[in-house]
């Protein structure tokens, strides 16, 4: 399986980030090793000083496809749950301005915590789904896909064409604005509206 990753997704977030908006989105993969579940806890890397938490909603891909129409996206994924995208960002920052891919930044091991995965039609309006992420109980990310730039139809139908989306394929759809540094014992819980979905520690 892989796991595709949407960035600058939401037009806060640019701004923090101090880039202009994408006129496409901006995709990235990370590898089935940056995967981490059940809540195990996320270790701080070594080449790192400054790992950054990036609330996203993920989709779960349900059925096989390429070049799917928007119109027909919704039927391509099942299941959503929140991820972190964890972004080593002293090390993207530095292979970004030297020009160099920034992959590794993002596709470490351990890299992309996921949460429990709910059904679709449980989240209500897909173009409507509150999601905040709290740091040891204080409300560090607060978003709503209705701030999507590129919305799951229009994320579906663009690396649809790029990539065969497989059954069990994620897709990290981008990260609201406030994102920020863990330390060692901090803990990360995320919420679709009011349901906690993920809850892991940093070590
Ligand atoms: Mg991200």
């Amino acid at each position: 399986m892989k796991v595709i990753c949407i960035g600058l997704n939401y037009s806060d977030h640019a701004r923090e980030m101090g880039r202009a908006l994408p006129a496409k989105p901006v995709v990235f993969l990370k590898p089935d090793s940056s995967l981490l579940k059940n809540n195990k806890p996320f270790f701080i890397p070594g080449f790192s000083q400054n790992i950054h938490y990036e609330i996203e909603i993920v989709l779960r891909i349900c059925k096989l496809g390429r070049s799917i129409a928007e119109k027909y996206a919704y039927r391509y994924y099942d299941q959503l749950t929140l991820g972190v995208d964890m972004t080593a960002r002293d090390l993207q920052s530095y292979l970004s301005s030297s020009g160099m891919p920034w992959d590794i930044s993002k596709s470490f091991d351990g890299a992309a915590p996921v949460g429990e995965f709910i059904p679709v039609n449980e989240a209500g309006d897909v173009n409507n789904i509150a999601f905040r992420l709290e740091k040891n109980g204080e409300t560090v990310q607060a978003g709503n896909t209705s701030g999507l730039i590129f919305n799951f139809d229009k994320i579906i139908s663009y690396v649809s064409g790029f990539f065969t989306l497989k059954t069990g394929d994620l897709i990290f759809t981008g990260t609201p604005s406030g994102v920020g540094p863990v330390q060692r014992n901090d803990r990360l819980t995320g919420y679709i509206g009011d349901r906690k979905v993920i809850d892991f520690m940093v070590r």
